[in-house]
């Protein structure tokens, strides 16, 4: 009977507040997550993690320790895909970024993309940004990364010093970032010999996430991945 109830409610709730995908706007059904079906299947992968030597890693190599990087879809002018990074940056839809994290490392565990991780790192906002924006949403899709490959997420021991402006609305020259000594690591002794994840939301130059993985420079034994959901094009 309850359980009869909590339907009829949900379903009276939709009624007046549908759920839609926020790709393509039709109506979710039953079963269906903040992005339908047809758009799952069509979103522009990069299939890069079944790549060695892939352009995303192409990025980090020889300015980090790095095992292995991927991007989950490519982020297109133009494309409707674009909408999943406005919404959870913009639009307030933190459960979006959970739900990304989900999928994307459901498809990444089945290739091993895991292997050996000791603890995934959000790239932290600056605490200024943090609370004019409310939530990191980097935070969120670490999160779903978290539940579906069981590793633990750590929020806190990574944190952003120095204040940087958005960069969206630059070109990519201007954007060669002042973002050294942006981050620091605040018990670095925890993470010796550690295998650090580094989850960003959009790739663009590398230049945030080469920062942010420098912090962890001169820590013994110290490796890094990086996984972001998305990467320019
Ligand atoms: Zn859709």
């Amino acid at each position: 009977m309850e359980n009869t109830l909590k339907i009829w409610f949900y379903s009276f709730v939709h009624l007046f507040f549908p759920r839609c995908c926020v790709v393509c706007d039709t109506l979710l059904v039953e079963g269906e997550e903040e992005l339908c079906t047809r758009c799952n299947i069509d979103m522009p992968r990069t299939g890069y993690h079944l790549l060695e030597n892939n352009p995303v890693e192409r990025m980090f190599f020889g300015k980090i320790p790095l095992v292995r990087a991927t991007s989950y879809f490519f982020y297109r002018k133009g494309s409707n895909f674009r909408k999943i990074l406005h919404e959870l940056k913009y639009g307030g839809k933190k459960h979006l970024g959970t739900v990304m994290g989900r999928f994307m490392a459901a498809e990444l565990a089945g290739a091993g993309f895991f292997e050996s991780i000791d603890v995934i790192i959000p790239v932290p906002l600056h605490p200024r940004k943090l609370r004019a924006r409310g939530y990191n949403q980097t935070e969120y899709i670490a999160r779903g990364v978290s539940e579906i490959s069981g590793i633990p997420l750590d929020a806190s021991s990574i944190i952003r010093i120095k204040f940087t402006e958005t960069q969206t609305h630059k070109s990519i020259f201007e954007r060669s970032e002042n973002v050294d000594g942006v981050f620091r690591v605040i018990s670095p002794e925890y993470f010796r010999g550690k295998h650090i994840l580094i989850i960003d939301d959009v790739l663009t130059t590398g230049a945030t996430t080469t920062a942010c993985a420098d912090a962890f420079h001169g820590i013994p034994g110290v490796r890094i991945s990086i996984l972001t959901l998305a990467v320019a094009e």
